[in-house]
């Protein structure tokens, strides 16, 4: 904390640091408008919103392969620059679906429009037995298998706001109900991502409906309550998704066997089902503004005379919004040894200054700011460009699970999520648009940014995590697990 606040309290006291000639020349590549040439394109109405999987997503990948072609840099995928991940989108046809729950002489039939998909699976249920059970929090009690096995299961629970709340309420599923229909919106609409060749025990179906309705009916089911439902089969559809991964080899013959991976996600949630009016989610700042990002730091460093030492690996991820799945991916399938991976910037939210907290100009942020070496960094470079570098008291902390950094993090290497802005005004929804964007100000973010990179690529003391913070306890102990099995 006193570190902190000293380091604060010399960049209020002295003028920006000069930078040196070949700092200059890295950084004045990056300005405002290559920002807003690639944002413009990545978040136009033409990509439909870059839904994993889609065309728009397709598409939006075949542009930054190109730009790394035009850049010069060297293909790391298997394909050129992709990194092809074999995955299967199960969809859960809505036509034929029927669910009607009879209780003291009344009945509630599932609408279709109002129908979600939790879990897919198939199911015929005749005049089921009915079962509530209610979840309050992760530690609530299950009922016993015996009291649910064959039944259908009505769940009361309240919307996940966690990965440790969507696993307690999947857990029903393991107790063998016939079916789980349950209200609220937590479904994934009516399609799911599963990587090829994963092996999914049968389970059975979690059907969820935003109807109204449903939750007031659900409040007095009489004992003899009874559930008939015919739930169709999944449609599995095999598809190939890609990470683009490319390098700028490091040019010191020591530390050119180490990467520094530059990130963000190509992503976005796709055209929305319901809604009035404009639909189509365009993913500006989250996070067309992350790979504009990681495409100008590709540009600048190519360009650059002064090649760094250790070697840079820009790359962007598929399928961040459907539960960190390019990220996921890359951690399991590595193409650098995760081991020689010395650290992890991954971009979101880089381009509005207009956060629902405040006008963020002029600032930098990011998850696990204080986990690791890596807020240090940012700290100092933001000193040369004039731009402060902040933790945020809760955000900080409470975001370090919600981006493609985690992916990393689990197995060790030292991974933060750089933002300037957390949640802001359109923030998934169809008004995120590239026109919002304050690009001035993220021509300064990223240079920003390309300082620090550019310093922690030619220091050679290792980026590390914070052994000091009792947060970034379990990726301390993953590093040395990383680090002690090569
Ligand atoms: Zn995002």
């Amino acid at each position: 904390m006193r570190y902190l606040f000293v380091l604060a309290l010399t960049a209020s006291l002295f003028a920006a640091q000069p930078l040196s000639p070949a700092e200059e020349a890295l950084l004045s590549p990056i300005t405002a408008n290559v920002l807003k040439g690639h944002i413009s394109f990545l978040a136009s109405d033409a990509l439909d919103g870059r839904d994993t999987p889609s065309k728009g997503l397709d598409v939006a990948a075949e542009y930054i392969a190109a730009q790394f072609r035009r850049y010069g840099l060297e293909p790391a995928g298997d394909n050129g620059y992709f990194q092809s991940a074999a995955y299967v989108n199960v969809t859960q046809p809505a036509e034929g679906l029927e669910i009607t729950l009879t209780s003291g002489g009344k009945t509630w039939k599932a609408d279709k429009e109002h129908v979600m998909i939790s879990s897919s699976g198939t199911a015929q249920i005749h005049a089921a037995g009915v079962v509530k059970v209610t979840i309050t929090d992760e530690n609530t009690p299950l009922p016993d298998r015996t009291a649910v096995e064959g039944k259908a299961v009505i769940l009361i629970a309240p919307m996940p706001r966690s990965r440790a709340m969507l696993r307690k309420r999947e857990s029903v599923l393991d107790l063998g109900p016939a079916i789980v229909v349950t209200g609220g919106f937590t479904g994934f609409g009516r399609t799911r991502l599963r990587e090829a060749g994963e092996t999914t025990a049968q389970r059975p179906p979690m059907i969820t409906t935003s109807d109204p309705e449903f939750n007031t009916f659900v409040e007095s089911l009489d004992a003899a309550a009874t559930l008939e439902a015919a739930v169709p089969a999944p449609v599995l559809q095999p598809v190939t998704l890609k990470n683009i991964i490319a390098t700028l080899p490091g040019s010191d013959p020591a530390l050119k066997d180490t990467y520094i991976l530059l990130t963000a996600h190509y992503d976005h949630i796709g055209i929305s089902t319901r809604g009035e009016g404009d639909r189509l989610n365009n993913g500006a700042n989250d996070d067309a503004s992350g790979v504009a990002t990681v495409l100008a730091l590709a540009e600048s460093f190519s360009k650059s005379t002064a090649r760094p030492k250790r070697t840079l690996v820009f790359m962007t991820y598929f399928g961040e919004e459907k539960g960190l799945f390019g990220s996921r991916y890359y951690g399991s399938h590595p193409v650098f040894p995760l081991a020689k991976t010395i650290a992890n910037l991954n971009f979101e939210h880089m381009g509005r200054t207009d956060d629902n907290e405040g006008d963020r100009s002029g600032k930098i942020t990011a998850s696990g700011f204080d986990y690791t070496t890596l807020g240090d960094a940012l700290t100092e470079a933001g000193k040369a460009t004039g731009i402060e570098a902040w933790k945020h008291a809760e955000n900080s902390d409470a975001f370090f699970g919600r981006s493609d950094n985690q992916s990393l993090a689990d197995s060790g290497v030292p991974a933060i999520t750089v933002a300037v802005s957390w949640i802001f005004p359109d923030y998934h929804r169809p008004g995120d648009e590239w026109e919002k964007i304050n690009y001035p100000n993220m021509e300064k973010e990223v240079r920003t940014c390309a300082l620090a990179v550019e310093r922690i690529a030619n220091d050679s003391r290792p980026v590390k995590w914070n052994e000091t913070n009792p947060k970034a306890e379990k990726y301390v102990e993953a590093w040395r697990k990383l680090h002690s099995a090569n």
